[in-house]
This record gives structure tokens, sequence and C-alpha cells, in this order.
């Protein structure tokens, strides 16, 4: 029990709750950077775990930890990710309620690792029996799948997911994994046709070039060199990637969760055609877009299973109808490019949905008997860039949306344990961000609304009129500030063409431009019409579907993820929440540093410190009389070595041989209550000195 209680100069507390001065964020992180030297990556807030990237492979993942973790109370083991995971699934199996991890951090702090170290855990302590077996292979399989289509090497991070993802484990009456369901989110398809530098497209492109066979490649039309392709040119190669071993553990996993060679193939026809289509060229004649290469578009239809003229045209036309008529007009070349780079796109990211879609058929659960589920969050940490777009305005709702889910999750179980407990709950002061998610959300009145109604409206709407209608609607709130209302320093680094909403985890100044085409997210009807016919079963299926949907007016690309994410809530909901609070340590991707003030952004975009000023509002330390018993009876000679009274008493006998005073503890129905760290830590010091 409290094993580093002992040495807390060195290696820190592994519970902040225990720091002195709770409210010093200086504290916090020296707190942390003291165990980080000591390569002990996790501490916990109360419950919700802490960890800091290593960036190196430590060796505390291994069977031995394990068992060492397995069926341990968290308190009486080190903080880990396997004590988490633990803990959540004995509640799930003793008590049968449904748990979800939620795992939040910015890109590169190790959200994903952290992921897969839960699914390792629950892999391992569970049976090995023929079909348990098969559906844990498929669930750790399905990692590397989602990854090659779904991450990329960015900057941040060399296997950087670039999708949100939520995955449940479903599991049998007796405790084991029995199927799986997996949602994605947002996908970041606009790698699919231009990446900053240093950065590369996502890594199955890499992959299926270096990696596939002579005979596959041949099949394709592909040739082995990524400079012949321009979606690939402007990124960065390889670096140390290993993309024909990720080639290999690619088709090895399709194999493993069953996709048959038919849809193995169609996948990488579409892969291929991919690449294929960012090399059509365009040329101009009186205004008109003419394709360079015609011979191209014959292998791009072959391999999507499409009509070649059909495509022509619908490359180079676009087909509009009114009220009254039907009325074609052909493109200009930059209407062409657009085109064609949005049908990369839409195809990719339909593409990456029915691979989850087939994913979960595959993980569909067989056995209906009676089954419980936990599921993992792995999804993108608030961002503040230089220049932030449509894409962190999303994201950063999502991060609204979750620190509401937090809220209310952690002071309402706080609030219970009290009630519970037959302790005076006293109420707590803390930023309820709600302001927030309904500037954002709310019906009618909110942001999304108004870009809605902006971005749908047939005419001249443009990026401008719709921050116009922001501004003119959104002005009077406070936490929306625009360009006008900012004061004469703000108004100095703020442009024109932004807004900035004052999020719970700071400002941020989001740039309009581009707004309105990523929310419309137009691919046009020619494109569509000419998918939907295709006699590629993925591309047919994933586009037929749309066509049908597409008969109602097309819900934006906000709005559409605003309902996943409020879908995604409920699920959560009624879910034991565990947390996992992921820290990126220096931006180098380097073993060894730990930048304090990196660092500290992160503790605050985390909203840590509330965290922890929440947490110690009532009482620093908590523990069943048992416990707290056990460990500290040798204190007064009445409980050593043997006390043969009820547990509640004991405790009772030693907090008055210790001298504890009145308002420094509170004793519960079932557990002894801590107010100060320095009492634990005076009963601790004394229980060594004996
Ligand atoms: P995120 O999903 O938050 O963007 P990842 O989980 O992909 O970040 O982690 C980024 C990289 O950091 C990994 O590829 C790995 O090299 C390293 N890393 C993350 N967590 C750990 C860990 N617990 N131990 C060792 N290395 C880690
Ligand atoms: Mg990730």
């Amino acid at each position: 029990m409290e094993t580093h209680l002992q040495d807390r100069d060195r290696v820190g507390v592994q519970d902040a709750v225990l720091l002195e001065d709770y409210q010093s964020e200086e504290v916090f992180i020296d707190n942390l950077h003291k165990r980080f030297k000591e390569h002990l990556i996790y501490t916990y807030i109360g419950q919700v775990l802490i960890s800091v990237n290593p960036y190196k492979q430590l060796d505390i993942y291994g069977p031995k930890d394990v068992k060492a973790y397995h069926n341990k109370h968290f308190f009486e083991v080190p903080p880990h990710v396997f004590s988490i995971t633990d803990t959540a699934f004995r509640s799930l199996k003793n008590e049968n309620r449904e748990q979800c991890i939620l795992i939040s951090g910015e890109s590169g702090s190790g959200k994903t690792e952290a992921s897969k170290k839960v699914l390792q855990y629950i892999a391992e302590v569970t049976d090995r029996r023929g079909d348990v077996e098969k559906v844990k292979d498929k669930l750790l399989q399905s990692n590397p799948v989602l990854e090659a289509f779904g991450n990329a090497k960015t900057n941040r991070n060399d296997n950087s997911s670039r999708f949100g993802k939520y995955m449940d484990i479903q599991f049998n009456y007796e405790g084991n994994p029995s199927g799986g369901n997996i949602l994605n989110y947002l996908l970041e398809k606009s790698r699919i046709i231009s990446q900053v530098p240093g950065e590369r497209n996502f890594h199955v492109f890499y992959q299926l070039l270096l990696g596939a066979e002579d005979q596959e490649l041949a099949r394709l039309n592909l040739k082995r060199d990524l400079d012949s392709y321009y979606y690939l040119s402007n990124g960065s190669k390889g670096n140390g990637i290993d993309d024909k071993k990720g080639y290999e553990a690619v088709r090895n996993a399709l194999t493993i969760i069953e996709f048959n060679k038919q849809e193995q193939d169609e996948m990488f026809q579409i892969t291929a055609a991919i690449l294929h289509l960012g090399n059509v060229g365009f040329s101009e004649e009186e205004g008109i877009a003419q394709i360079v290469k015609p011979e191209l578009i014959e292998t791009i239809s072959e391999l999507l299973g499409c009509n070649a003229e059909d495509l022509k045209n619908a490359l180079t036309n676009r087909t509009i109808e009114t009220i009254r008529d039907v009325v074609t007009t052909p493109l200009s070349r930059e209407l062409a490019i657009y085109a064609r780079d949005a049908l990369a796109k839409a195809v990719y990211d339909r593409l990456f949905s029915w691979l989850v879609y087939r994913l979960n058929s595959s993980l569909k659960i067989k056995d209906m008997r009676s089954y419980n589920v936990m599921g993992i969050l792995d999804i993108y940490g608030f961002e503040i860039f230089d220049k932030n777009s449509f894409e962190q305005l999303c994201i950063n709702f999502c991060n609204e949306k979750l620190q509401q889910l937090f809220i209310e999750l952690t002071l309402k179980s706080e609030q219970e344990e009290y009630l519970k407990e037959g302790i005076e709950w006293q109420n707590i002061e803390y930023f309820d961000n709600k302001v927030i998610c309904d500037l954002i959300e709310e019906k009618h009145k909110g942001l999304i609304a108004f870009m809605d109604e902006e971005c749908l409206r047939p005419g001249d709407s443009t990026d401008m009129t719709m921050l116009t209608k922001l501004d003119k609607n959104l002005s009077y709130h406070n936490h929306f500030v625009s360009h006008k209302k900012a004061d004469v320093k703000l108004q100095k680094i703020m442009g024109r063409d932004e807004f900035r909403l004052i999020h719970y985890a700071g400002a941020v100044t989001y740039n309009v431009k581009g707004f309105l085409e990523k929310n419309n997210d137009l691919l046009f009807r020619d494109l569509r019409e000419t998918m939907s016919k295709s006699s590629n079963n993925i591309i047919q299926s994933v586009f037929l579907k749309e066509e049908q949907k597409s008969k109602k007016r097309p819900e934006t690309a906000i709005t559409q993820f605003k309902n996943s994410l409020n879908n995604l809530m409920h699920i959560l909901m009624d879910k034991e929440p565990s947390y996992i609070r992921c820290i990126k340590p220096n931006d180098e991707k380097k073993s060894g540093v730990f930048d304090e003030q990196l660092v500290g952004h992160q503790v605050t975009y985390l909203g840590l410190m509330e965290n922890l000023r929440v947490r110690r509002a009532g009482f620093a330390y908590r523990r069943e009389y048992s416990l707290f018993l056990e460990r500290y009876k040798s204190l007064s000679s009445q409980t050593w070595p043997h006390y043969h009274g009820s547990a509640k008493e004991g405790v009772q006998i030693l907090v008055c041989a210790l001298g504890y005073e009145g308002d420094e503890y509170k004793m519960g129905k079932t557990k002894i209550f801590i107010k100060y760290p320095k009492t634990l830590f005076y009963t601790e010091d004394a229980f060594q000195a004996k």
C-alpha cells in the first residue's frame, strides 16, 4: 500500500492530491518532473491517471507486470495504465457496471499507445479458449488496419492517428471478450491531396508501393516509385518507417479479421485509384478544362469499376438542377482540379468508413447472452496552433463536450461517494463550460446554426459573409470575440477574417478561410452518380447509400460531427468512467527531456489544476477502514498486533492515539476521510519510524 509515500523527496508523490500546495502549478509540474526522471511516467490525481510519454520502451508492460496488477486495488500498487484497466475490469465483472476509459492529450502524447495497453491487458487477463482467442485476435488486429489507413507521419508524431476512435469491447457473462464495435470520427481527409513539409500522406500508400509484390503492383498499374505520384510528391519520404513490414502486417491482419480476397483486392484497387487520380492533369481551352492524359482515366475507371466516359464527363462538367430544368456546364481548369481532389478525398473517406463498418461486422457479437461493454475513447486533444481552422473548431468543440462530461461524471461520483458515506457534501466551486457548449451548438442561435445557415444559403455566400453573420449574432456572448469587439491590443494580432472563442482551456483564434467549403463538403453530383453506378462493391455500397440519403437536404460536415458527438455523449453518459490524461514532455520526440513550459501548457489544456482543486476541495485522502487499520495498526498498543472489534472502531482508536484534530478527518460509513496530506504523511512517517 502507498508504495511511494516513503521516498517522496526524490520520487515525488504518486497521487497529486497529496501535494501540500495543491494550488501551485509549479509544484504539480515539479512532481511530474521528479517522477519522470525516475522513469515513473504515471501519476494520479485521485482516480485520474496522468501519463507522461517516455519516448522509449520501458520494461513495465511485460507478463510479470500484468501479473503484478491483476486483481489488485489501485492504491496497493504504483500508478499504471494496467491498474486503471484492472479496476475498471473488476467493476465491470463484479458489479456489472459498464465502463469507459477516456484518453485525452495532444498529438504525440501517447493516447493510442495507452489504448493499446488497455486492450493488451484485457487480452492477457482473460481466457484463451478458441472463440475468445479469436475475438481477441480480431480486436487486436483491427489496430494495424485502421492505422494503415487512418494514421500518418506528422511533425508531432511519426504514427499520428488522423481520426478519432471509440471502441467497445463486449464481454460475455463469463467476463471474456465476445465482440466489439468501433465508431470513427472525422478523418483528416485533406491529407490525401496535400501535406505540410516534413509530413506524409496516410501510411497505406507507402506500404502498398514499397511492400506489395510486383504482381500486385502490375495488377494495380503502379510503379514502385514514390516520386511518380503527385499526391505523395510534396510529402516527406520514408524517414525510418518500415513500410514494407507495415504492408505485411496489414495483409496479415486483414486475413485474421476475415476479409476475403475480393474485399482485399477492391480495397487496394481504390487505394491505387487515388494515387492515379492525383496524376490526372488538366489543360484549359477557352476556359474549358481538358484532361491531359485520358488514358489515365481508363486505368482509374477500371480500378474503381466505373464507366470511363462517365468519369471523364463528371470530372470536367457540372450538372445543376434548378426548379425549371437541369443544366450541365463545363468546368474551368481550376474547378476541374477542385472536382478531382474532392473525388479523391470523398472516395478515401468513404473507403475508411467502409473499413470500420466491415471490421464491425467481423467483430459482431455472436453469443448474444448478456453482455457488458468497456469502451475506450482515443480522440484528439485540445488544439491551439498559430493558425486554427475548421478542423480545430471541430476538435475543440469535441473537447468542450468531453469536459462537460468529465464535470458531470466526476463531480457526480464525488458527490455520490459523500452521500454513500454519510458525509456532508460541501459545494465545490468550478467552472462549468456548458455556456461554451451552448454558444457553439445551441439550436437556432449557436455558432453552428449560424454557420450552417450561411453555408446552405444558395447564392453568393462566402467565408466572409459567414463571419459577418457570426459577428452580428454572437458578439453579445462573453466567450465570443469578434475583430470589432476586440480591444486594441488584440485587434493587432487578430485578422479581419478571424474570430476568437474563449474555450475552457484558453482562447483560440480561428481563421474562417475555407470554412464554407469544408463545411459544405461538396462532391459534384455528376461524380456522385458515376460512383454510385460502380461495379466495385465497396464504392457502390458507400455511394449508393449516399445517393439515397441525398434526396433530402444534405447535412453539413459540422452538423454531422455535432450529431455523432452527441450520440457519443449518450453512450458514455451511463458508463463508469476512468480517465487517462496523456502528456508530451517535449516537441522533439526525445526520451529523457522534460520541457516544463510545454508540460505547463498541457496541464492547462487538460484542466488538471482544476481537476486537482475539485478533488482536494473535499478530502485529500480516503481509505476503507480495514485497509487503513491493517497498515497502521502498529501505531497503537490497543490495536497491535490484533484488533478484535470492528475496523471502524479500530481506526477511531488509532486516530485518537495519533492525536488527529477534529478538522483533520471524518469518519464515513466504510472509509476514513483525511483532509490534509500532512496528516497522512506524519502517520506514514510514524509508521516508517517504527
Ligand atoms: P497520440 O496517439 O497521443 O498521438 P501515440 O500513442 O501515437 O500518441 O504515441 C506517439 C509515440 O510516442 C509512439 O509512437 C511511441 O513511440 C511513443 N510512446 C507513447 N507512449 C509510450 C509508452 N508508454 N512507452 C514508450 N513509448 C511511448
Ligand atoms: Mg493517436
